[in-house]
């Protein structure tokens, strides 16, 4: 069973009906809504610097793989080379013999190698031409890859001055908002501050922020939805807060 408060109101009451005390204690909460909001913004900068960083070693690999690609097609247009220049010396060595070869029968056969080395010297030609048209392709994509790694650098260098600036930001505003809530925080009755801490710490977690002064909605705690007791019904029309017997916020009628 929660201690329900007992505090005596001063009936100070606004423009709105609400209580002065109760007002203000929404404002500290208010308050600390959003600092615990700043917080988290704060702590999710690492996290998304990681993302960010993610993104620049993709372009990086991205880059990589073109440029592996237009090296490895170069190589396979060197080595066609190296193949037909050697066909070539081959060809030239067996022109060389043929002068000297006096049987009609061997002279054809050193023709038919020729024939057979010069046809090896299109084929590898063919191929060179094939990869020809590859290395063209990617050098488009290299330079693609190049220009893209530039506008990602460019990006991130970008985001990761807004993430640094943002955090600034954050830890300025925080402080604005703890000055506030500590004046604010100096004008309620200190038993009532205490109590509402004692909640926030026992219903909010490190990721998420759960209210300790919530309105009554109709006959409904605005906490856990359970209804209230006809006492602390008539108590909020009296007085201007109580807490739900149930899960203990501090409860107000919101007019
Ligand atoms: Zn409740």
């Amino acid at each position: 069973m929660f201690i329900v408060l007992t505090f005596l109101l001063t009936n100070e009451r606004h423009r709105c009906g609400m209580d002065r005390t109760i007002e203000q204690l929404l404002e500290i909460q208010d308050k600390d809504i959003r600092i615990f909001n700043l917080k988290m913004q704060i702590e999710s900068v690492p996290e998304e610097k990681e993302k960010v960083k993610h993104l620049m070693s993709e372009a990086e690999d991205a880059m990589n793989t073109a440029k592996n690609n237009y090296l490895d097609i170069e190589k396979n247009i060197k080595n066609e080379e190296i193949e037909i220049a050697s066909l070539k010396d081959k060809i030239l060595n067996l022109q060389n013999k043929s002068a000297s070869i006096k049987k009609n029968d061997e002279y054809k056969a050193v023709l038919k190698e020729i024939k057979q080395f010069n046809e090896k010297i299109e084929q590898h030609e063919d191929k060179q031409l094939v990869f020809w048209e590859k290395l063209e392709e990617s050098k488009a994509s290299k330079e693609k890859a190049a220009k893209n790694l530039e506008a990602t650098k460019s990006r991130i260098e970008n985001s990761i001055r807004d993430l640094d600036t943002r955090n600034e930001n954050c830890k300025i505003q925080i402080e604005k908002f703890k000055e506030v809530r500590q004046s604010l925080s100096e004008t309620i009755p200190p038993e009532l501050f205490n109590n509402y801490l004692r909640l926030l710490k026992r219903r909010s977690s490190g990721n998420s922020f759960v209210k300790a002064v919530v309105p009554l909605q109709g006959e409904n705690c605005g906490g856990c939805f359970l209804k209230v007791t006809p006492q602390i019904k008539a108590s909020l029309r009296k007085s201007s807060f109580d807490q739900c017997e149930n899960c203990g916020v501090i409860l107000y009628l919101d007019v």
